[in-house]
């Protein structure tokens, strides 16, 4: 029996991974995973609990409590959520509780799962990975203008410090650190548009899906 298909998505804040990740499922006919939305949900439930999200207790205890619910809520994406996110995601414990979903996921139908460490950790055995990346100051101008879309941005400089610290957090870290997997294709989307960008994810699907 052929593995079903898994495409692992991965890269830093902003590059336009998850926006490509979603098109590509569509476009093959796979299930879809935000993996960044369990890191936001677990970290929301932890200030929610008045808790700090870098105590590995609270944060595990918010991880194994997750329920469907806490991933439609709609403050997820803003700046506490970013920043939570990242620091509930350098715990060990809250990446373990965490894992068997990921792959329950990606194993029952295959899927195009974005993150941070799908190539390298929850799926090494992916037939397809890419690694998203753009410049940081693009990243910064994306994320900016996503915050200002919904009504409420700071300044762009202080988007692009809260993005670097948040990156650095990511790649720092000693667990599943936010690093491209030796067998991934590097896709760089600064200057592309998205449907350029999609355009050229879907030629290193199928160039890589024939070797
Ligand atoms: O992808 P997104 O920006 O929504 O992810 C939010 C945070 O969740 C990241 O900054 C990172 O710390 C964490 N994350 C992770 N591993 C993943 C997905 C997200 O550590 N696979």
């Amino acid at each position: 029996m052929t593995a079903p298909l898994v495409i692992a998505v991965d890269g830093p804040a902003a590059a336009g991974k998850g926006t490509l990740a979603r098109r590509l499922a569509a476009h093959l006919g796979l299930p879809y995973l935000d993996t960044g939305l369990l890191y936001r949900a677990t970290g929301r439930r932890v200030l929610d609990a008045g808790a700090d999200p870098a105590d590995p207790v609270a944060a595990e205890r918010a991880a194994r409590a997750l329920t469907p619910g806490d991933f439609t809520r709609g403050d997820l994406r803003n700046r506490a959520a970013d920043a939570a996110a990242s620091k509930v995601a350098a715990i060990p414990a809250v990446r373990a509780a965490l894992l068997d979903f990921q792959r329950g996921f990606g194993a029952a139908h295959g899927a195009v799962l974005d993150g941070r460490d799908i190539g390298t950790v929850v799926f090494p055995e992916a037939q397809v990975k890419l690694f998203v990346t753009a410049s940081a100051e693009e990243r910064a101008r994306r994320r900016h203008a996503e915050l200002l879309a919904k009504g409420a941005a700071p300044a762009l400089e202080e988007v692009a410090a809260e993005m670097a610290a948040r990156d650095a957090r990511d790649a720092a870290r000693d667990v599943a650190p936010l690093v491209p997997a030796r067998d991934a294709v590097l896709l760089d989307t600064t200057g592309l548009d998205a449907d350029t960008a999609f355009a050229a994810a879907v030629r290193i699907v199928e160039s890589t899906r024939r070797k």
